[in-house]
Order: C-alpha cells, then structure tokens, then sequence
C-alpha cells in the first residue's frame, strides 16, 4: 500500500521530466554532471591552451612551429595515455607573408596599419604607390570602374557578418583586378576592434591579374574614406613581400579511447592546429584543439571508456588550405562508413553556446536530448547546421552526420588578428566547452541502441 502509493508519487513527479527526456538518457545524467564537474574543479584546460599557444605562438602552414607544436601533441597525448597516438602525413602549401608595410604618402607621410592578406601575392622590391579609391561595395566599384585602372582600392565595407562581409576579402582583389587596380587594400572583416588588423585567406579568380591585397583596420579605412569624401586626394605606398614557396611536410594528430565493445565505430571530434601567422592563434583554434582533447582526458581521467571508439584529430592547415580535412578523408576514406559522427569545434570556446546538427533528421532529437544534459553550462541549445572546414570533406564524402561546437561571442573581435591569445578565454570557459564536448561525444559513442544519426 505504501509503495503503491510512493509509485503514483513518483509518476506524477517524474511525468513532466520523461515527457521532455527520453528514458535512455537518465543513466547518462551523473556521467555527465561528473564530465562537469572534474572540468570545473580546476583549470587544467585552459592551462593546456596556455602551454601550446605560450610555447609555440602561432602556426602557420610551413612553419616550425607548427611542426614543432604538433610534435608536442603527440607526445603530450601519450603521456595521457591515450591509445593509437600518432601523425598522418599531409604535404601543405607554405606561404610566408615576409616584411610588409603601407604608408599614406598624400595628405601626409604616415604609416597606416596594415596586414596582408593570406595567400596574396606581394609588390615589386620597391612597392607600388598609386592613388586609392575608396568604395563601400561591389556595386559603388563598378559605378565608378572607368576611375580604377592604375589605383589601390580600398574596400571599406561595414562589418555586417562574416559570412556576409568576407567576400571582399576573398573576392575583392581580383573583382578590383579586373577593372585594372593595381592592388586592393580590405576594410578588416570584424566588428570594430582597437585599430586591430585582420588577415585572412583572399582568393585569385582565374583568368585574372594577381594584385596584392591588405587588411586595415576599421578606423584607418574610415579615415581614407573621410578624406576621399572630403575630396582630398588619397595616395599610399604598399609594400609586400608574400609569396609562396614550395609544399611541406606537415600532419594531422590522432589520438583515441578505443571503445570498449565496438572499436571500430568512431567519432571524431577535433580542431585544426595550425593557425595564421599572428596573435597566438588561442581562439583559432588553439582552443578548439584543447578542448576535444580534453574531452578524451576527462573521460579517462574519471575511468570512462565508452562503447565505441572516441578520436581526436587536430588537423592541419585549415586556414589556407584545407588540407588536412582533405587528408583525413583520403586516409580514412574506406572507414567513413563506420565514422557514425564527425564533431569541430572552430568558434573559439568563450561561453558555450550549444551545438549546431547536420544528419538524419531523427538524430536532431538525439542530440537535444544529450544537449539538455548541459543546460547548466548553458550548452543546451541545438540548431540546424553542423559541420566545419575540417570535417566538412569526411562528412560530404561519408555522408556522416556532422556537429559543430558553438560559442561564438566576441569571436570576431579578435578572429585573425595579433589579440587572438589566452587572455581572451577565461579558465570556466576552456573547462565547460571541454565538458560540453565530453558529454556530447561519450553519449553518442556509449549506447548499444541506433540513436537516430546512424547510415541505414
Ligand atoms: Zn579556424
């Protein structure tokens, strides 16, 4: 009689919670609050980020201290005691930016801030000096293309979003070549920051002129716009050394939890290691690395090996290239059909803001249901749209379900400039995003039952 009456007590208790939460899910909830709070009880994350980007500084695609940083990586997860520790080759473009400078020469002599552009080509020895003509987009260039030929243009499009507002510095070089510019400055792609220049890879269309293309912040883009409006005549000097010289040896970082029943179905979760040539590359995405990385420390850390195979995989140069994303897929092409998800965290990893999803559509349910596990780190939220330039060609060629791992914030303050370092990122962030992804990653590789994201 007592117990019947306990039961009915607790039906009308728990009803609203199953109603929201499938059963499979509450084995998982102490697992993942125990993710959470081994993460949270010391700042271990983020004094690994510290050690790869104070060490190492940036990683660009060719350097040494790429190399050197994934060597490093290599033998760190070994010390952890992670399983199948290894490298896989990827040949990688080297392209190196050498000095460069951009002086304004009328109104005034006066240096400006400047960063070239990734990928672009440089000036001759002695610069090119032109006139600038500064327009605010594609459609005021080709209203006022009969004044381009011979001159620099500035493109001084306001920050919109990256998505939206990148095209100029991808596109803008050769749409300005083709109308004869001799060169392309680029108005910064972030919001305003603190006269912060950001690189970032351009694109050559083919079929025209290769001219060489800068960044410059957002205040000295608004200056020459003043002074053009004010019908001063804008005259720089641009100086650039890049060029490419010729591929190098580089690799993707493996390491693993063999999963315990089924070690040959995977997930891999990671970032990609290399980074531009300034700042530290802490948020891009130094941080991204640490914090799937982690997520395999902790799960070791508190003796959990889940049912199938956790891997992370720090690719190699994303930012011009691809090419480790491409070399993981070639490597591992015959295996995608057992990858049941590909995980990339490349969004830097400041407050957790949930996971975006791209797969079988009963897998979305799956996921939100092992995302509300971490409503207290506030990374409960699942949208549409996951995936990543790293995991992006494994997951097209697999198909494989793909998540990305969001927490946006003030990423593109500091995305591709010289104040992308550890001191953006607070030690709770670096811990919950590294739970976060934990939690994630164990309850999709643990269950004996299909989730809903799986090939049929
Ligand atoms: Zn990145």
């Amino acid at each position: 009689m007592k117990r019947l009456a306990l039961i009915v007590v607790l039906v009308s208790v728990s009803a609203p919670l199953a109603a929201q939460s499938p059963g499979w899910l509450e084995p998982y909830r102490p697992i993942a609050q125990r993710l959470i709070t081994e993460a949270q009880s010391n700042d271990f994350t983020w004094q690994r980020l510290a050690e790869l980007t104070d060490t190492f500084g940036n990683r660009l695609s060719g350097s040494e201290t790429l190399e050197q940083a994934i060597d490093w990586a290599v033998a760190t997860m070994k010390t952890d005691g992670f399983d199948n520790v290894h490298k896989e080759p990827v040949m990688v473009p080297k392209w190196v930016r050498g000095a460069e400078s951009l002086e304004l020469v009328t109104p005034v002599k006066q240096k400006l801030v400047m960063l070239g552009l990734g990928n672009a080509v440089g000036t001759p020895a002695g610069g090119i000096e032109a006139d600038v003509v500064v327009v605010k987009n594609f459609d005021e260039m080709t209203a006022r293309a009969a004044d381009i030929k011979g001159k620099i243009v500035l493109f001084n499009a306001e920050f919109v979003s990256y998505g939206q507002t990148n095209v100029y510095r991808t596109a803008g070089p050769s749409r300005a070549a083709a109308l004869g510019a001799v060169a392309t400055l680029v108005r910064s792609i972030g919001p305003m920051g603190l006269r912060t220049p950001h690189t970032g890879a351009t694109v050559y269309a083919d079929g025209q002129p290769k001219i060489p293309a800068a960044a410059i912040p957002a205040e000295d883009a608004n200056r020459l716009q003043r002074l053009q409006d004010r019908g001063v005549k804008v005259r720089v000097k641009l100086s650039m050394e890049a060029h490419f010289e010729a591929d190098a040896q580089s690799y993707n970082v493996v390491g693993e939890i063999r999963g315990r029943e089924l070690p040959n179905e995977v997930i891999v979760i990671g970032g990609h290691i290399d980074s531009w040539d300034v700042g530290a590359g802490a948020s891009d995405d130094g941080g991204g690395c640490v914090v799937t990385w982690d997520a395999l420390r902790l799960m070791k850390k508190l003796g959990l090996t889940p049912r199938r195979t956790v891997r992370v995989v720090l690719f190699t140069n994303e930012e011009n290239g691809d090419r480790g994303g491409e070399g993981y897929r070639d490597a591992h092409m015959a295996d995608l059909k057992n990858h049941v998800m590909l995980l990339e965290s490349d969004g830097g990893i400041f407050n957790p803001e949930g996971f975006g999803y791209t797969g079988p559509a009963a897998g979305k349910a799956t996921i939100t249901a092992i995302a509300s596990l971490l409503k207290s780190i506030g990374a409960d939220p699942v949208r549409d749209g996951g995936g990543g330039s790293d995991i992006g060609p494994s997951g097209t060629a697999g198909p494989v379900p793909m998540i990305s791992h969001l927490a946006a914030a003030n990423y593109f303050q500091i995305h591709h400039t010289p104040a992308d370092t550890i001191e953006r990122i607070t030690p709770k962030q670096a811990g919950d995003n590294a739970a976060a992804i934990a939690v994630m990653a164990y309850v999709i590789t643990d269950p004996p039952w299909k989730l809903g994201f799986e090939r049929q």
